[in-house]
């Protein structure tokens, strides 16, 4: 496996990493240990300036760190900042709140007084994916770091430049060595990491593929797990829905970081009323996507992330439309140069069809018909994830009873939500378990450990 950074606008390599070697990961470990145990003795409190530390110099690189974004996965420019800016956000966030969240809860018990009380449990494992390179990492380290958990991160192979960028802000932070290391390293070594009796959880950001493999070594060595996987998300559009608030997220709704987000709205489930309006203003937002270079402020629709993405999208395309699709928009034929990718609208597909449980993970929207709210609820609950989704409808209330229905992490009602600090995410279904961000984000690797006195 190697680690190498290759411009998806250009399909130029423009640096290659050597991987770390054994040594270099039981030093990570060792230092790592060796800092949870001494910041089990030291108050949550105690490592809240450092986290803001590492806010600050984000903040201050925030162009540098965000140009990495864009040459190595291809997002647009002014997207990448933005997720520089919602991860400074985070550490804030956690670097405030922590102590709260973690303080002991008082429980009158028969026995006597007792209090639950937080505590570390050891160094972590985070295995994160591409598409948000910084804004990953950050999900799992704030919380973490503020309860005590060293880290470890095997980031994508893709993104070896923003792995290496966030290390060496940690490190600009001042922050204790082990605190976090950065490892280039195998799938075999990620199964050694797991399996070390000082490593206590994994936390994982992915494939379901990648997940299965990386929980189940979990499993076998008893260790805690946290799977964020994919999603096909819904996009309900009720009879008496707003379209024109429709209109105005719709194309963010798809397309932001060319489709590739994890929680973007993939199937837009419409009831007959406003079906063919959803179809044309997704074909006029489609239509009017400039896809092109990254870095310049004019374009609006971003390559994908390597070839091999492209590649794997195109055919997922072909197949659903040899399986009786219909391309309502764009082609099947992908003849941009590198890993440029037009968009493409697709319907009428059935049960039948592979595209129906499939997530497609760039900008190609699938959109259904049906005759009423209960098959609505009951197409976008015929999924294998359930990750997030959005409920549009004339009542905002009626809207939210719609979205209580649906089997899935986080709803938004009326409006296409993005991430928020204190807004907790994940999914259930083959879209994972456990929830990052907000205050459940940072109970999921600490020890509730319960003393009763009598
Ligand atoms: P991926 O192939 O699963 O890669 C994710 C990470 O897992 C990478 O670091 C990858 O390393 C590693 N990995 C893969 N197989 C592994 C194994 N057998 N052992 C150890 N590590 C392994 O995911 P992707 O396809 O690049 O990312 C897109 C997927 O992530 C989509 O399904 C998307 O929906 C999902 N996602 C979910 C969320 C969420 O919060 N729920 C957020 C973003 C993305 P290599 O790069 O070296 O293979």
């Amino acid at each position: 496996m190697s680690y190498q950074t290759v411009n998806p606008f250009t399909a130029e390599v423009i640096k290659t990493f050597d991987n770390h070697d054994d040594a270099y990961v039981e030093n990570a470990l060792a230092k790592g240990h060796a800092l949870y145990k001494k910041w089990r003795n030291d108050p949550v409190e105690s490592r809240a300036a450092a986290l803001n530390k590492v806010a600050d110099v984000m903040a201050e690189k925030a162009d540098e760190l965000a140009k990495i974004l864009t040459l190595e996965m291809g997002k647009r420019f002014s997207e990448a900042q933005g997720e520089v800016a919602i991860s400074v956000a985070i550490a804030r966030y956690y670097a405030k709140n922590a102590a709260e969240f973690l303080k002991p809860k008082e429980i009158a018990s028969a026995i006597g007084p007792a209090q639950t009380i937080s505590r570390p449990t050891g160094v972590l494992l985070m295995v994160e994916p591409w598409n948000f390179p910084y804004y990953q990492i950050m999900r799992v380290f704030a919380p973490n770091y503020m309860a005590g958990n060293p880290m470890v991160l095997k980031h994508a192979s893709n993104t070896p430049m923003a792995a290496d960028a966030f290390e060496k802000l940690v490190q600009e932070a001042n922050l204790p060595e082990g605190a976090f290391t950065n490892l280039f390293i195998d799938y075999d070594q990620v199964s050694q990491i797991i399996a070390d009796e000082r490593v206590q959880g994994v936390a994982l950001t992915g494939s379901e593929r990648a997940g299965q493999l990386v929980a189940s070594e979990a499993g076998k060595n008893m260790k805690q797990s946290s799977l964020e996987l994919g999603g096909s998300d819904p996009f309900i559009v009720l009879d008496d829905a707003d379209l024109s608030e429709i209109k105005k997220i719709i194309s963010g709704a798809r397309l932001y970081n060319a489709g590739q987000v994890c929680t973007s709205s993939k199937r837009f489930i419409v009831t007959e009323k406003n079906y063919d309006a959803i179809v044309d203003m997704l074909k006029t937002a489609f239509s009017e996507a400039k896809l092109g270079d990254p870095m310049l402020p004019e374009t609006t629709l971003a390559p994908l992330s390597t070839v091999k993405a492209k590649t794997n999208l195109t055919k997922q395309v072909k197949a659903a439309v040899e399986a009786g699709a219909t391309l309502a928009f764009g082609d099947v034929e992908q003849n941009q140069p590198a890993a440029l990718f037009e968009p493409v609208i697709l319907t009428d597909i059935t049960k039948e069809n592979p595209a129906f449980y499939q997530e497609f993970f760039g900008p190609v929207g699938q959109v259904y018909k049906v005759r009423d709210e209960a098959e609505a609820i009951a197409l976008a609950n015929d999924s294998h994830y359930g990750l997030s989704g959005v409920v549009f409808g004339g009542s905002a209330e009626h809207a939210a009873e719609v979205a209580s229905q649906i089997e899935t992490g986080v709803v938004f009602v009326n409006s296409f939500g993005g991430t928020l600090p204190e807004l907790p995410f994940g999914g259930v279904k083959n879209s994972g378990y456990g929830r990052e961000l907000g205050d459940l984000g940072i109970d999921t690797f600490v020890n509730k450990e319960t003393i009763v006195t009598k």
